[in-house]
């Protein structure tokens, strides 16, 4: 076969048909997609000493995903399916991190991996049409593909607040928890930050910390998780009928079946819109923001009557009416920023041992070396955690040092924001693909299936360039044009601009505040992706050139 025959230079043991960056979900899948049905010799590149991605670095305590497990889960092969049992509804960190080590050993990963090496720099190398990649250890390599798993939400925010070095203290970052754990029975503790991590966190380290003090800048439309033992009986329900189950999961919006939100919060009667919001609070989860109301991220009248909602509920749990004022958010829609759930989170505040400083108010000035000192006054503290979010969907490519055809750094391409076409491919960079990247379904589609949508579309693009005797596929410049309005249309049409969160861009200095999601939901963007296959990979650049050669051998191991 054409793709066997290679060239001298490429049948070193440095040059591989595909480097993947990332062992997270997307890393994994795509090693054993292109290295086990492919038959490409792949090499994966992993900044942490085990596989796991968000799971491997979130280690903190309170860490567990809030799509129930039996969903956020692979879906690839029915054995898996089948042969892993998950103890709760959504499953803690240490149970999900235990799942993708098992994954990794069944698929035999781990001796295509090179662990503790970041990627550093990855180069278009036009005339030998490869990517030079160079890690953080002075190793290099060359591959034909380079393909990001490497994450939506992996590079941790850092902030330095000033005199951080004269803290006497520990300094822990939710993102890069240390992994034999954190004591804090008898401490002073301070947490900054009331996102999703520290929610989760909160609500721990309350039930042991001496004293812990809070630092709150946005105040979160927190609602109950209500996970649960996980029960048989709808274990075995799902697990008889896996493969339906998974297929009604990619024809929704968000990648998960069981919800049916009614047409429009506006057109049923206070009391049948109140017990619609009673029924979706007491199921928890995702239920109130995916399974109530369609119209609730559309319509601000709508939007009003689940945001007045949840603050009701939330003020009835907290005694102290001036806390609960501070507590509840009133200056943006719910929805708007990545809905946070909880067990207990609010209840913490009534203890005597927490105490709640809005920064809104009285601003942090510096780490001292016994604590934080805002504005107007210092709080002591012996552990100093930070949960202030992340980098988040384009943080982990910039920080590679991608530089593409004609010298053109990704950064450069995306300081206005990223551009991309389907949130896979970016014009200018060849070969490159991104899992879940900006402008894809992405962290709104249960990512377990969002990413093998992807690496599923990656590894047909390649087997059709294998084929076809094609060495490049890339986005069209006029194709990637053409997503980004479509994608920009689609969130205009939606309360998010309104609102300054993680997935947003932009927004400051005058430039336009721009969802870095496709909001159309999972099952419209899998049809378009679909249909771009159907009609010859449409909007890529997959003109045949010289024939195509691959270092893999032909033996598939399945
Ligand atoms: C606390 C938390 C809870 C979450 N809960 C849910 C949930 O309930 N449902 C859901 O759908 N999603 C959830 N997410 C999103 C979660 O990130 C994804 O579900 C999923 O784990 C992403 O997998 P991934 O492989 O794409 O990326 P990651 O798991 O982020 O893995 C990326 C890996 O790439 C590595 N990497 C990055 N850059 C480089 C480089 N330059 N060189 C080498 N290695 C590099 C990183 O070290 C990391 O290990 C959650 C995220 C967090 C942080």
């Amino acid at each position: 076969m054409a793709y066997l025959d290679i060239p001298a230079e490429q049948s070193s043991p440095s040059h591989f048909d595909a480097v993947v960056v990332g062992a997270g979900f997307a890393g994994l899948y795509a090693l054993h997609k292109l290295r086990d049905q492919l038959g490409l010799r792949v090499r994966v590149f992993e900044a942490g000493h085990g596989v796991g991605g968000t799971w491997f670095w979130n280690q903190y305590p309170g860490a567990r995903c809030d799509v129930e497990s039996l969903h956020y889960s692979y879906s690839f092969l029915a054995e898996l399916q089948q042969e892993w049992n998950w103890s709760e509804k959504y499953a803690s960190q240490p149970e999900i991190l235990a799942y993708l080590n098992h994954v990794a050993d069944r698929f035999d990963l781990r001796s295509d991996i090179s662990f503790e090496t970041r990627v550093t720099s990855a180069v278009w190398n036009e005339h030998d049409r490869v990517w030079e990649i160079g890690c953080g250890d002075g190793s290099a390599v060359t591959a034909r593909y380079l393909i990001c798993g490497s994450g939506n939400l992996s590079v941790p925010k850092d902030p330095q607040f000033d005199g951080m070095e004269n803290f006497d203290g520990e300094v822990y970052l939710t993102g890069r928890w240390p992994h034999d754990g954190v004591n804090f029975e008898g401490k002073k503790v301070a947490v900054v930050g009331t996102g999703s991590s520290g929610i989760q966190v909160i609500t721990e380290i309350a039930k042991k910390a001496d004293h812990l003090t809070v630092f709150q800048r946005t105040p979160n439309y927190a609602t109950p998780l209500r996970n649960v033992p996980a029960d048989p009986e709808r274990t075995a329900a799902i697990k008889a009928n896996y493969p339906q189950v998974r297929e009604n999961a990619r024809k929704t919006r968000g990648g998960v079946p069981d919800y049916n939100p009614l047409p429009s919060a506006l057109t049923v009667t206070p009391e049948e819109r109140r017990r619609v919001f009673d029924e979706c609070w007491d199921a928890g989860g995702f239920q109130l923001y995916v399974g109530s109301f369609q119209d609730i991220l559309i319509d601000k009248s709508a939007n009003a009557t689940i945001s007045e909602y949840i603050r009701e509920r939330i003020s009835e749990r907290i005694d102290n009416p001036a806390l609960a004022e501070k507590l509840i958010p009133t200056d943006y829609p719910y929805g708007t920023k990545r809905p946070p759930f909880e067990t207990g989170y609010y209840e913490i505040f009534n203890q005597p041992n927490v105490t709640l400083v809005d920064v809104r108010e009285t601003p942090i000035v510096s780490v001292t070396s016994g604590g934080v000192l805002t504005t107007d006054s210092e709080h002591e503290a012996d552990i100093l955690v930070l949960a202030t979010g992340f980098d988040a969907i384009t943080g982990p490519v910039l920080d590679m040092g991608i530089i593409g055809r004609d010298g053109e750094t990704l950064n450069d391409k995306w300081a206005h924001g990223p551009r991309t076409y389907l949130g896979l491919s970016v014009h200018g960079f060849p070969n490159l693909f991104l899992v879940t990247g900006p402008q894809s379904p992405s962290v709104l589609y249960n990512m377990p299936l969002a990413i093998e949508d992807h690496v599923d579309f990656i590894a047909d693009a390649i087997e059709y360039c294998r084929r076809n005797g094609v060495e490049t596929i890339e986005a069209r410049l006029a194709a990637e044009d053409a997503w980004v309005a479509h994608t920009v249309e689609l969130s205009d049409a939606t309360l998010l601009p309104e609102t300054d969160a993680w997935w947003m861009t932009g927004g400051t200095n005058g430039k336009p505040r721009v969802c870095m999601l496709y909001i159309g939901g999972a099952a419209a963007y899998r049809e378009i992706c679909a249909k771009v296959v159907a009609d010859g990979y449409d909007g890529f650049d997959v003109s045949a050139q010289r024939s195509a050669s691959f270092a893999g051998t032909s033996s598939r191991r399945e």
